[in-house]
């Protein structure tokens, strides 16, 4: 079957859905840090990340948070609602790490006075800039009405998935998040888009402090398509095929 590619990202390809207002989301092995300057492949990232990310959207869906999430597909791919990205990264942090600690020149690893909620632009050519409520306003990427509404399920979010990966030894230091706009004949709802996986988390062990996520990667710390392994066998999805389909397939048009 041929399907219209709609979007190509650095970590998934989108196709158009099967009936209309639905996208297939297609998880790629390919990764990238430091905006695309460094290029990778972590093999089988995209089979576990499918899984990860269905998990934990399923699990919030069951408290309450409206996602674009419909159902898994098969190894590669999951259906999604159509939703209208909204163009801003939401990151949400615990602990201090990664960009922050640059910014902020903070040791990493420190815990946060309370968790901090930060706004960035989704602009590659402009490197991601940081922005405040000011400038999305001013903008009109989104309303404040909006905002109000991203920023409470964006902690509600923080709050259910600390304590969900604290269950199985892990520390959610921080995540990035995106939201998207949901029509539904005039009415228009906020809803959790994109996926959450360690592709967009900072997973630490508890006991150990070890990195499970794209750290591994970003700074060649190795054992990097183990740490994906070792997060979703911890959920209790990974694959039973065991280090899943290796190679996988090829993006199909
Ligand atoms: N993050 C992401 N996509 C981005 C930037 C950040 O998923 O384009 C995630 C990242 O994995 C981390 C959190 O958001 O869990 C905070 O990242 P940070 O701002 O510290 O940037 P980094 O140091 O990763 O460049």
């Amino acid at each position: 079957m041929r399907r219209r590619r709609i979007y190509e990202g650095k970590a998934k390809v989108l196709f158009e859905g099967p009936e209309p207002g639905t996208v297939v989301q297609y998880f790629k092995d390919d990764a990238t840090a430091f905006n695309n300057q460094k290029k990778g492949t972590i093999t089988g990232k995209g089979v576990l990340n499918n899984r990860i990310s269905e998990y934990l959207m399923v699990r919030l869906a069951e408290i309450g948070i409206q996602t674009h999430f419909v159902r898994r597909l098969n190894m590669r791919e999951q259906l999604v609602r159509e939703v209208e990205i909204i163009p801003i990264e939401v990151v949400v942090r615990n602990i201090a790490a990664g960009n922050f600690c640059k910014r902020f020149g903070a040791d990493e690893g420190t815990p946060l006075p309370r968790s901090i909620v930060e706004y960035y632009l989704k602009n590659d050519e402009l490197g991601d800039p940081m922005i405040c409520e000011e400038h999305i306003t001013a903008f009109g990427w989104a309303a404040t009405q909006d905002l109000d509404d991203i920023m409470q399920m964006s902690l509600r979010v923080n709050d259910f998935l600390s304590g969900l990966f604290m269950g199985v030894g892990l520390k959610l230091v921080d995540f990035k998040l995106e939201f998207g706009r949901l029509w539904e004949n005039e009415e228009m709802r906020i809803v959790l888009a994109d996926e959450i996986s360690p592709d967009s988390c900072r997973l630490w062990d508890v006991e150990t402090q070890e990195k499970l996520d794209k750290d591994r990667f970003r700074r060649d710390l190795g054992k990097v398509e183990e740490a994906y392994q070792e997060v979703a066998r911890r959920l209790g999805v990974l694959p039973e095929a065991g280090p899943v389909d290796i190679k996988g397939p090829k993006v199909m048009q």
